[in-house]
């Protein structure tokens, strides 16, 4: 049987809250996510965290940050 996914996943070399929103802070991807899934769970100026297994996959987050830090990961065979 196949079992196929795809998540978010942040890639936290790239990703700085204080570079993409130096003002607030705030991670635009966390806004863009409709599913909440995406959280800055630490507060602002923090890097979010994704919950991968509540992820839809519908890539708003990826189109949302403004660093490319957010990326597809695609697992199962
Ligand atoms: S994921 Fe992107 S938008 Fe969110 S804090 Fe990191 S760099 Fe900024
Ligand atoms: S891919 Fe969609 S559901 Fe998953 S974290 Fe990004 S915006 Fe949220």
């Amino acid at each position: 049987m196949q079992s196929k996914k795809s998540f978010a996943a942040v890639n936290y070399e790239i990703c700085n809250p204080g570079k993409c929103n130096p003002e607030e802070g705030r991670c635009v991807a966390v806004q863009a996510c409709s599913h909440k899934v995406l959280k800055q769970l630490d507060g602002v100026f923090e890097s979010p965290m994704i919950f991968q297994d509540l992820c839809m996959g519908c890539q708003d987050c990826i189109e949302a940050c403004p660093l490319d830090a957010v990326y597809m990961k695609h697992i199962g065979s």
